[in-house]
């Protein structure tokens, strides 16, 4: 029997791989869509603190090895709509200034191959997509806009309170843009307090699965499958193109021909893919005649801080609104740049109990209903020996030493003062660290130099024509904000370059 065919064929269904397959399913070519995971189940366990952060319910159970072998469970999600199903729906653009080099206390963060009013016009398209709740015009590192195209999620009493008393300090506290579905209307979005880490039982968090992969599903065209891993990517004899895609399925190895395939498995697992897809003709990887494929991982240093105040009763069932970047370009006393705050979603008694096992629950609930939750997070930067390579066994190795701690450490300090000025006296912080894989990106950066990038500036392939990756990999740099919105506006920039290239 003859081997299926497809124009395109997009792996993985994430924020890169849904949102391209949304706007290239628009056409008429045919598609395939090939995701490693299923569809998430709506039902109660969705909004279960105890299934989602004990039992880890929806985490893969794959285990990936660290720099010194030692195994650990990567904090990473396989499934229809990737790890924008448990994402806080934060979207951010970069600011202006992350588009070139910048300079930092640990090193310079490279600038990209393109411009910020280059990406510009996708970041309009990509907000109205993923309907991104915003205001304009508070945010004094905000780069120049439009106006959000939906409205700022109101705060609750008590951070209001907090944004005013931000002021008082000489902050700026401005609305975190949020993508959410009809947030306090009927039959919208409740602003409940289970969203980051946890999927939306109501299909209600602006996602890959709910934005992307469902809308294109019903046009006859666009096809997926799931429980698909893509085990390896084959090439033409001299190398040059991808002819087809060697997919598990169902137990079974199938081969699907395509003159066309856009790789969107998660920076990790994309660059694990072209490493596993070596031949004679290029016997260190696909795509890898630079040496760069799987190095310069990022991963963003991100602290959990959690401000006590015995005598306050934490009464915002939505927390997640306000976000402070006076220390986004140069921290108080020096000119480096420190890093992004923003308010968490709040914590629960379970997730707590997996940072420290040996207080009871009670406590731990009498703990966080007396707590306020934040994130302090700072720009990672790129260094070769931070990588992704296969063991001997195929399991992926993620060496990873993180770097900028200094700046990371000088914003948990400035959060930490903020907290104690707002009445916080205690200030826990936690950080996942070397583990810590939700913002992992940069491991197949794109630039205008085949000898120092993996993929050009529309994301495709310097050494293979037919080959692009539209995931967080092709970050040159990590930035200090969540890289969710930058991976779908690159997405759809890209999906317009094939529409006028390939497919034209
Ligand atoms: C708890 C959490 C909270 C977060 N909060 C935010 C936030 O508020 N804002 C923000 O911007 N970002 C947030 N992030 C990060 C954000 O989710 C990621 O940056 C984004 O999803 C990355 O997009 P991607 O396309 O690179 O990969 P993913 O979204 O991870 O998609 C990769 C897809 O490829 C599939 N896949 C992998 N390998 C294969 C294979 N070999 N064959 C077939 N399929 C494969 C995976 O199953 C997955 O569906 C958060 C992440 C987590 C985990
Ligand atoms: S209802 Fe709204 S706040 Fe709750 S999980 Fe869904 S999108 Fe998030």
């Amino acid at each position: 029997m003859a081997n299926p065919r497809y124009d395109i064929v997009i792996v993985g269904s994430g924020a890169g791989g849904g949102t391209i397959a949304h706007a290239l399913g628009s056409t008429d070519a045919s598609v395939l869509i090939v995701e490693r995971g299923d569809f998430i189940p709506q039902e109660p366990q969705n909004w279960d603190p105890e299934a989602v952060w004990k039992d880890l319910r929806y985490r893969t159970t794959e285990r990936w090895v660290d720099a010194g072998g030692r195994e650990f469970r990567p904090y990473t999600h396989y499934c229809v709509g990737g790890n924008t199903k448990f994402w806080g729906s934060v979207m951010y653009r970069l600011r202006r200034e992350d588009f070139g080099a910048v300079k930092h206390s640990d090193g310079v963060s490279p600038a990209w191959p393109i411009d910020y009013e280059t990406l510009s016009p996708y970041y309009d398209r990509a907000e109205r997509l993923y309907e991104v709740h915003g205001e304009s015009g508070i945010d004094p590192t905000e780069p120049p806009r439009e106006p959000f195209p939906y409205p700022k999620i109101p705060h609750s009493e008590q951070i209001s309170r907090m944004v005013d008393e931000l002021c008082a300090q000489g902050l700026h506290p401005s609305p975190l843009p949020l993508g959410l579905r009809s947030p306090g209307e009927p039959g919208g979005c409740i602003l409940c307090d289970t969203c980051n880490s946890f999927p939306c039982q109501q299909h209600d968090k602006s996602e890959a699965e709910v934005c992307c992969v469902r809308p294109t599903l019903t046009r006859p065209n666009v096809t997926l499958w799931t429980h698909a891993q893509a085990l390896r990517l084959r090439t033409d004899a001299g190398g040059r193109r991808v002819t087809a895609v060697e997919i598990e399925r169902n137990g079974e190895v199938e081969v699907v021909e395509t003159p066309l395939v856009i790789v969107a498995c998660g920076a990790v697992n994309s660059a694990a893919l072209l490493l596993r897809s070596a031949n004679d003709k290029q016997p260190d990887g696909l795509s890898n005649s630079s040496g760069l494929v799987g190095r310069r991982y990022m991963a963003h240093l991100a602290t959990m801080m959690q401000g006590f105040n015995p005598f306050w009763k934490n009464r915002t069932v939505f927390q997640k609104t306000v976000a402070i970047n006076d220390f986004y370009l140069s921290g108080p006393n020096g000119r480096y740049p420190l890093g992004h705050i923003q308010s968490q979603g709040r914590t629960h008694g379970v997730m707590a109990r997996t940072v420290a096992t040996w207080m009871p629950l009670w406590a731990y609930n009498a703990w966080v209903a007396r707590g306020s939750d934040w994130l302090a997070m700072s720009e990672d930067l790129p260094r070769a020996d931070n990588r992704v390579t296969l063991e001997t066994d195929g399991r992926i190795r993620l060496a990873y030493r993180p770097n900028n701690i200094r700046a990371h450490d000088q914003l948990v300090e400035e959060t930490t003062r903020m907290l104690n000025r707002l009445g916080f006296s205690l200030v826990m912080p936690h950080s996942h660290q070397t583990q810590n894989t939700t913002h992992q990106c940069g491991t197949l950066c794109f630039g205008t130099d085949p000898r120092e990038s993996v993929l050009d500036p529309y994301c495709r392939s310097h050494d293979i024509d037919n080959l692009f990756v539209v995931d967080a990999s092709f970050f040159p740099s990590s930035a200090a904000v969540n890289p969710g919105l930058t991976i779908a506006a690159q997405a759809l920039r890209v999906a317009d370059h094939i529409k006028e290239t390939d497919l034209a």
